[in-house]
C-alpha cells in the first residue's frame, strides 16, 4: 500500500469522503487522491515521491506558481510581526489600493476570507440596496456554496450528479432564477416578464466552473443592458478570472462594467481571501457606514494581505500575461494536434492560461452542451495523464491553469506526456473501452 492510500484510509474516518472539499475525493475519476507533500514551481510532491506538473495550482491561485520567493518573503516578513490582530493594518490598505487602481468599477472593496463569503455578501447587498429578492444566475456557474447559490451550479455539484444540495430551504432556492449560460434571448424574456422583482444578476464573465465557457458578447451585453434597464444589479463573479486573464479583471478585456465584482483566489497568492467592491453609492450601505451587515474576525488577516500584495505587484509587470498567453497556445496546440492526429473528440476550451479538454463531439458553449462530454473518456485519461505525472483537475466539468513557471521546457514536457495519455486513450478506446481497475 502506498503511503497515500494508507492516509486516504485513514482520512475517511475523519472527514467526510477524506477530504476538505468535495472534488478532491476523485469521486469522478476513480483511484486514491495523491497526498501533496510539497511544491515548487510548476511541480509538485507526493508522500510517495512521486512528482508531477501541476495544473490544478490549488484551483486558481498559484499563478506565480509554488513558493514564489518573494510571495514568501513578504508573508514570513509580515508574519513575523504576528499572524493577526483584528484590527486595521498597513498592508490590507495596500491591497486594497492595488485593487481599486486595477478595477475601473470597483471604487471600494471589503475583504473577507473566501469566494464563497464575497458572492454571498454582494448578493445581501444587492438585496438592500434594491430592495428586491430575486436573483438571477447561470446554470452551470459555481458562485460558492451560500445557500441562494446552490442552484444549478456546475462542477462540484454536477460531478456527482447532484443539481442541488439538501438542507437549503425550498423557499430560499425559489428566489433564486436560472438561464442558459450564452443565451442573450432568454435573459431578453425573463427581464421582459418579471426584470422589476429582480435583484441582481451574478455570471462569471468567462465560465470556469462547468470547464471553460467563454461567454459571447452579445449574451454579456444583454445582461448588462437588461440589469440596468430594470433597476437591477449586475454582479460580475471574477473570483477565478479575476489577474487570471490581465492585470485587474477580465472585464476590462470584455468591456463590462458590473455594478459590483467578487474576487478570491489569486488576490491572495495562495492564503484564504476573497473581496466584494463596487461602486461608491452601493458600497456605502455595508456596515458600519451602512445597515447591511457582514464581518469576520480573520478578515483583511495581515499574512493574507501580504501574500497578495506581493503576487500582484510580481504580476504586473508589462509580459506577464502576453507570456503566458504564448505558452497557453502553445500546449493547447499541442495537445489539439495529438486529438486530431488520434481521431479523438477533443475540444479544448481555453481563454488565456485557463482552460478545459471537453471530451465532446460539439462545441461547448453552456451547461447542456458541457454535460453531453463523454465522461468516461474524461475519467480514463485523467488517469493515463496521471501516470505520466500530470496533476490536472479531476473533473471533466473544472478548468485547469498555467503559472508564469510552467516555462517552455516545461510546457514542452508536458505537451509530450499529454500527447502520451492521449494516445493510450485511443488505445483504450479501440480495446472497446474495457472496465479499468480502480
Ligand atoms: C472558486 C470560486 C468561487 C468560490 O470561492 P471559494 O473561495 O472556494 O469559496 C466562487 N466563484 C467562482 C467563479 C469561483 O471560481
Amino acid at each position: 500500500m502506498s503511503r497515500s492510500e494508507e492516509l486516504y484510509k485513514k482520512a475517511k474516518h475523519i472527514f467526510p469522503g477524506g477530504v476538505s472539499s468535495p472534488v478532491r475525493a476523485f469521486g469522478a475519476v476513480g483511484g486514491t487522491p495523491p497526498f501533496i507533500d510539497r511544491g515548487d514551481g510548476a511541480r509538485i510532491w507526493d508522500v510517495d515521491q512521486n512528482d508531477y506538473i501541476d495544473f490544478v495550482l490549488s484551483y486558481g491561485p498559484h499563478i506565480l506558481g509554488h513558493n514564489d520567493p518573494d510571495v514568501l518573503s513578504l508573508a514570513c516578513d509580515v508574519a513575523r510581526k504576528g499572524l493577526s490582530f483584528g484590527a486595521p493594518t498597513e498592508i490590507e490598505l495596500q491591497l486594497g489600493e492595488m485593487i481599486v487602481s486595477a478595477f475601473p468599477c470597483i471604487e471600494r472593496l471589503r475583504f473577507v476570507n473566501s469566494g464563497t463569503e464575497a458572492t454571498m455578501s454582494a448578493i445581501r447587498l444587492a438585496r438592500a440596496f434594491t430592495g428586491r429578492v430575486k436573483i438571477l444566475k447561470f446554470e452551470g456557474a459555481y458562485h460558492g456554496h451560500a445557500d441562494s447559490l446552490l442552484v444549478k451550479a456546475g462542477s462540484g455539484g454536477a460531478t456527482f450528479g447532484v443539481p442541488d444540495s439538501e438542507g437549503v430551504p425550498d423557499a430560499i432556492a425559489r428566489e433564486t432564477l436560472t438561464l442558459p449560460y450564452n443565451d442573450a434571448q432568454a435573459v431578453r424574456d425573463l427581464f421582459d416578464r418579471e426584470g422589476d422583482s429582480i435583484a441582481c444578476a451574478i455570471v462569471e464573465p468567462v465560465s470556469g466552473n462547468m470547464g471553460v465557457v467563454v461567454s459571447d458578447d452579445e449574451f454579456l451585453r444583454e445582461v448588462r443592458t437588461q440589469t440596468e434597464r430594470h433597476g437591477a444589479l449586475l454582479i460580475a463573479d471574477e473570483i477565478m478570472t479575476g489577474f487570471r486573464q490581465t492585470y485587474g479583471g477580465v472585464q476590462i478585456l470584455l468591456g463590462l462594467e458590473p455594478d459590483l465584482t467578487t474576487l478570491g483566489k489569486i488576490i491572495g497568492g495562495g492564503l484564504p481571501v476573497g473581496a466584494y467592491g463596487g461602486t461608491g453609492d452601493i458600497m456605502k450601505k455595508i456596515a458600519p457606514e451602512g445597515p447591511v451587515y457582514q464581518a469576520g474576525t480573520l478578515s483583511g488577516n495581515p499574512v493574507a494581505m501580504a501574500s497578495g500584495v506581493a503576487t500582484l505587484r510580481k504580476l504586473k509587470t508589462p509580459a506577464t500575461y502576453s507570456i503566458l498567453e504564448e505558452k497557453s497556445r502553445k500546449l493547447a496546440d499541442g495537445i489539439s494536434g495529438a486529438g486530431r492526429a488520434y481521431g479523438l473528440p477533443l475540444r479544448i476550451n481555453r481563454m488565456g492560461s485557463m482552460m478545459t479538454l471537453f471530451f465532446s463531439e460539439n462545441p461547448v458553449t453552456d451547461w447542456s452542451s458541457a454535460r453531453k462530454a463523454d465522461t468516461a473518456l474524461f475519467r480514463h485519461f485523467f488517469q493515463e495523464a496521471l501516470k505520466e505525472g500530470l496533476y490536472l483537475p479531476p473533473s471533466q466539468f473544472e478548468a485547469f491553469f498555467l503559472s508564469t513557471r510552467h516555462d517552455d521546457a516545461i510546457v514542452s514536457e508536458a505537451t509530450e506526456k499529454f500527447q502520451r495519455s492521449l494516445a493510450r486513450t485511443r488505445d483504450w478506446i479501440d480495446r472497446g473501452r474495457p472496465e479499468s481497475r480502480p
